[in-house]
């Protein structure tokens, strides 16, 4: 017998050899048919493989990530099998999972494959997975696996097998298709009941436009139709939701080719939005105690050693810029320039927490092929701050932390969301992880007591921490169910020993701080792309760039409109007049694609009654309202933030 651990920590004993689907069934046939895969010992492998010895497991579906993973890759290796049925002699190079879906690419030859070719090939491919093929895995020697695909005459899989040692060849088998593939894979292919060819595209083999060029199909599975249809719903509305091409409509940031790729320039629409954002996060920190300071855009070289950010993390900095001899770089984070700060004088117990915020300009090299509108940029605004505290300072500050987060979310309407606490693995502490094993477990397991006592729903993935503590990313979802990394917090015991930094401590001895890094507004450039998607550009009255548009029915309200402008100025509303000479009918349409949240018609009966007609976005027509009444209700919306 051998004792299976299961994620709740439950111990059950079964027979060595038995595989996780037969422990799936044992607990439930409902759930074995859910189950795609399964962890043991935190290696994902197939749900039949037979388990010989005492393991811990997991059984993974559709919910988990792995799950998911397993399920495209399989997906992959399903196309596979119909594009070798409709295009015959097609050779394959890899075909792995992606962050949504699946590629694989191949050499058709001097075959091309169109768009309605693309749609024979799902035929195609929901036939084969009706077949429920199972999914076999085959270990054979290197030399059997040689001569397969040199009988095949296939060279892409003959250099893949290049790079392997004997003895650990695998081949999987479903239907009439064989892949060289270390797996693992789904059960069978009948659990694929939706797939849909998302793209096709050219891909240079082993990425060197130096080789010869191959197809990528790109895919995307589910086990439903329902999910499929959601998914592409989804995507139709993303697409008209486009962070690139609602800034670009409402005047919120541009490129320019002289100032450079990735430096977006923020136009005054974009900049009221920043300002917005800045001063929401200056109120919030300065409540919560945290004191701002301002540093330069570029330090000496030693300082990045210190840090070790050089040579570490050097790939992803700007190079350097010489001057009197000594190398001087652009910052790319602003933690080094904040424990300068820290260590500027002696501090003591008093003195902490000390939290140090900055919304920082930083500077990061992203390969140029890697750029994506404001989500990938190379000169970005962080919402900085680094928290210096004691061991006993530490859960209240990080649940301060947390809170903040939760403030945040409401007011932006983030429903969901959740926080993936990458933890650190015992056996690579030294290596990949800092030598301090009993720093590990009380920060990780008062990470943890936090969140689980702020309600925050989160996921606890090992062997993901940072070198110097656990990471916690926090994960959100735009209104129409789109994923965004938003920010990183860490907890860091490692720059405070490398800055030496120190306090001195109630019992008059030095020691070093913990240090926490959180941006929970992340950068304005994600953030405002989120929020673009997020509210498909028309912000709340707070964040609109303008509030109010004053729409005169001619020019003859000339006076009155500039005099509501004036009162709407003098109570800090943002608003302008649509003076030209259009019909009102043009002029409210035209404000409804700038997607300005109030109109003010103004017209003969509105100025004797000393009242506006108001036009709410989204909502129509209100009716006609007293001025210093509706200036008030605005007043009240921007200041809550409603
Ligand atoms: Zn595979
Ligand atoms: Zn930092």
């Amino acid at each position: 017998m051998i004792r299976i651990t299961f994620p709740d920590g439950a111990v059950r004993e079964y027979q060595a050899g038995i595989t996780a689907m037969d422990i799936a069934r044992s607990i439930s046939e409902g759930l074995a048919r859910k189950v795609l895969a399964a962890k043991v010992n935190g290696q994902v492998l197939d749900s039949t493989r037979p388990i010989e010895e005492d393991a811990s497991i997991s059984l993974l579906t559709w919910d988990d990530a792995d799950g998911k993973s397993t399920f495209w890759h399989s997906s992959a290796h399903l196309m596979a099998e119909a594009v070798e049925s409709l295009y015959p002699g097609v050779k394959f190079w890899v075909g792995p999972p992606v962050e949504r879906g699946f590629y694989y690419d191949m050499d058709l030859g001097d075959r091309t494959i169109s768009e309605e070719q693309l749609k024979e090939l799902e035929i195609k491919i929901a036939e084969l997975a009706k077949k429920n093929s199972p999914y076999e895995r085959r270990l054979i020697p290197k030399a059997e696996a040689v001569a397969y695909f040199t009988e095949k005459g296939d060279e892409y899989k003959l250099d893949l097998l290049g790079g392997l040692t004997d003895g650990q060849i695998t081949f999987y088998h479903q239907g009439n298709f064989t892949d060289l593939c270390r797996g693992p894979h789904i059960p069978h292919t009948g659990l694929i009941k939706a797939l849909k060819l998302t793209n096709i595209a050219g891909a240079y083999w082993k990425g060197d436009e130096k080789n010869k060029q191959l197809t990528r199909i790109y895919g995307v599975s589910f086990p439903n139709q329902k999910e499929l249809d959601e998914y592409l719903q989804m995507l139709e509305e993303a697409k008209k939701r486009d962070h690139r091409k609602l800034g670009k409509e409402l005047g919120i940031f541009a490129f320019d080719d002289d100032v450079g790729p990735g430096l977006p320039l923020w136009l005054p629409n974009g900049t009221v939005i920043i300002e917005e954002l800045e001063k929401l996060a200056k109120e919030t920190e300065l409540a919560a105690g945290y004191k701002r300071v301002v540093t330069p855009h570029i330090a000496k070289e030693s300082m990045y050693i210190t840090s070790g950010h050089l040579p570490y993390y050097q790939d992803s900095m700007f190079p350097p810029m010489e001057l009197d001899g000594v190398k001087y770089y652009l910052k790319a984070m602003n933690c080094p320039h904040h424990h300068k700060i820290f260590a500027n004088d002696q501090k003591s117990y008093k003195d902490l927490p000390l939290r140090l915020a900055e919304y920082g300009t930083c500077y990061r090299y992203e390969q140029s092929g890697e750029l994506f509108g404001l989500m990938r940029v190379r000169c970005l605004h962080m919402n900085d701050a680094h928290i210096y505290c004691s061991k006993e300072q530490f859960a209240t500050e990080f649940r301060a932390v947390n809170d903040m987060y939760l403030k945040y979310f409401s007011i932006f309407g983030i429903d969901k969301y959740v926080m993936r606490l990458s933890l650190h693995d015992p056996a690579k502490l030294g290596q990949k992880y800092i030598n301090e094993p009993e720093l590990w477990i009380q920060t990780e397991e008062m990470v943890r007591q936090v969140l689980i006592a702020s309600n925050i729903p989160f996921i606890e993935v090992p062997d993901e921490g940072a070198f110097y503590g656990p990471k916690i990313d926090v994960q959100i979802w735009s209104t129409i169910g789109r994923e965004f990394t938003l920010a990183t917090n860490q907890v860091d015991f490692a720059q405070g020993k490398r800055f030496k930094l120190e306090f001195t401590n109630k019992d008059n001895q030095a020691e070093t701080p913990l240090i926490i890094h959180r941006a929970p507004l992340g950068t304005h450039e994600r953030f405002i792309g989120f929020l673009l998607e997020h509210y498909a550009g028309k912000f709340p009255l707070w964040l609109a760039p303008v509030q109010v548009k004053i729409l005169p029915i001619s020019d003859k309200f000339t006076d009155y409109s500039l005099e509501v402008l004036r009162q709407l100025k003098n109570a800090d509303i943002r608003a302008e007049i649509d003076d030209r000479s259009e019909k009102i009918g043009r002029k409210i349409r035209d404000t409804e694609m700038l997607k300005v949240p109030y109109m003010f018609v103004i017209g003969e009966k509105e100025i004797a009654e000393n009242k506006v007609s108001v036009r709410k976005q989204g909502k129509g027509d209100a009716g006609a309202i007293n001025l210093t009444e509706i200036i008030s209700t605005l007043k009240k919306e921007i200041i809550e933030r409603q």
